[in-house]
């Protein structure tokens, strides 16, 4: 992790990250929107319903990628000709734990839902950041939060972001945030 990452709740970064907050999540719509979800399923005019959700469901495609990439390490080392990676040398015994690993990284993506806690109507712009990082985004601009009972600033999704822009303290574009 950047060293910048770590001072991120610093307290020039908390007035930095502040200000981004400010400038980008515009109000608290949790009411209206905990509404209409659960009238969703009985109401088709619903402007929106769970389906809409981006990043509902739980992403795990990284952490499968790389176990993968360690399977087909140990496919080369595994001397059998079959290739079934199941000889019952070390190398395939190692290929079915990660395996197992892998199915339960799937079943996690297809059951698991993300929850929210919170909606908060917020600009497309820092819509888009949120939605790559992995947070839950409603019809283009509402972001289904899920942490609380704490300031949105300190979020380390929000510091994350903030570093993407490279605006937390000593980054190059910090000098315009900090005043
Ligand atoms: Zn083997």
């Amino acid at each position: 992790m950047s060293n910048y990452l770590q001072e991120g709740n610093s307290g020039a970064n908390q007035t930095i990250k502040g200000k981004l907050i400010e400038r980008e999540v515009f109000c608290n719509v949790s009411t209206e929107v905990e509404y209409i979800l659960r009238k969703a399923y009985e109401d088709t005019n619903a402007p929106y319903s769970y389906d809409d959700v981006e990043n509902f469901y739980i992403d795990n495609s990284d952490e499968i990628a790389e176990l993968e990439g360690k399977q087909d390490e140990l496919v080369l080392l595994c001397t059998d000709e079959s290739n079934d990676m199941d000889c019952g040398c070390d190398y395939c015994m190692r290929y079915q734990s990660l395996q197992s690993q892998i199915d339960d990284l799937e079943v996690e993506e297809e059951e698991e839902q993300q929850e929210w806690y919170e909606a908060w109507k917020v600009s497309t712009w820092f819509a888009d950041r949120l939605k790559a990082r992995g947070e839950m985004i409603l019809d283009g601009d509402i972001w289904l939060r899920g942490t609380c009972g704490q300031a949105i600033l300190l979020d380390y999704v929000v510091t994350q972001i903030a570093h993407d822009m490279e605006i937390l303290d000593g980054m190059k574009n910090s000098k315009f945030w900090r005043a």
